[in-house]
């Protein structure tokens, strides 16, 4: 486990830095990294994908607390310090950016039960997006975010922070807030404090990630109606969309942030079905 002392340490061991524009933010915190693995709840009989290992924080742990464990790395600086901590212990690494990952890249039978990372804040959101297209059986997901990012994750409808995050990690699972981690806990620390997150598939909850570009469209123009928006992705016309709205008692001058979760998912079977005939 590693603490202040020893971050420092493996970064002189290995001549590294941390790059700022990668968003690396080393966890130097072994109560905070105990507790994201808790909330993991990694067994041998756990595949887990690590997003953004870094210099190994969590992975040195979970690669050996998981059946299956594989990590996607951008930063190629950190091969040496993650053969000897990851591939050394069975674990894999891939050295490429999660964005341009696909999971036809992970070894047969490493589909991932359970995701873990302390996302790159510049990067977040597309990632945690990515994670429910790619992975749509994964069991749970456990995240640090940035603070200031809860809010968007756990807006309610009708609210200014409401948006496509809000609404998709609502429709993937349960999410539940875990704690807040102060900015000393890094190296180097941060500019904002840090949460950690879980979200957890539910039993017979249906999940589509064709939801994702979906939702994603309809807040595409943020200022403007629903149905503006949403034909703006051209797949959809307008004439359809306000049909589709009025069936659900909407009127046809509604927008985006006014739908529940569901609502969307109700849209879009309702527009699916319109095209389909
Ligand atoms: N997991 C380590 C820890 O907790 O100390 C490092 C976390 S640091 C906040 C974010 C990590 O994500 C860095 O290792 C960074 O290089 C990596 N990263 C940044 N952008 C990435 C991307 N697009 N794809 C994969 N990894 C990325």
């Amino acid at each position: 486990m590693m603490n202040k002392q020893e971050v420092l340490s493996i970064l002189e061991q290995y001549g590294l830095s941390a790059t700022k524009s990668l968003g690396q933010n080393f966890l130097c915190n072994e109560g905070v990294i105990s507790a994201i693995l808790e909330l993991a709840e990694i067994d041998k009989d756990t595949a887990c994908l690590e997003i953004g290992p870094g210099i190994g924080a969590l992975s040195e742990d979970a690669v050996k607390m998981a059946g299956r464990y594989t990590a996607v790395e951008i930063d190629t600086s950190f091969q040496d310090r993650l053969t000897s901590i990851i591939e050394n212990q069975g674990g894999s690494v891939i050295y490429k950016d999660y964005l341009q990952f696909k999971p036809d890249d992970l070894e047969e039978g490493a589909m991932p039960d359970v995701v873990i990372s302390n996302l790159p804040y510049y990067v977040m959101t597309p990632i945690m997006l990515k994670v429910m297209a790619d992975f749509p059986e994964c069991r749970k997901m456990v995240y640090m975010v940035e603070e200031e990012a809860m809010e968007r994750i756990f807006a309610k409808p009708g609210t200014k922070q409401y948006g496509p995050l809000s609404v998709l990690t609502e429709l993937f699972g349960k999410k539940e807030k875990a704690f807040t981690v102060d900015r000393g806990s890094f190296v180097p620390a941060p500019n904002t404090t840090s949460a950690v997150m879980t979200i957890t598939r539910e039993e017979g909850k249906v999940w589509d990630p064709s939801w994702i570009t979906f939702v994603e469209s309809a807040f595409a123009l943020r200022r403007k109606t629903l149905v503006n928006s949403l034909s703006s992705s051209g797949r959809f016309d307008k004439a359809d969309i306000a049909y589709a709205l009025s069936s659900m008692n909407k009127k046809e001058t509604v927008r985006s942030e006014e739908l529940s979760p569901s609502e969307f998912t109700e849209l879009y079977k309702i527009l699916r079905e319109r095209k389909d005939v």
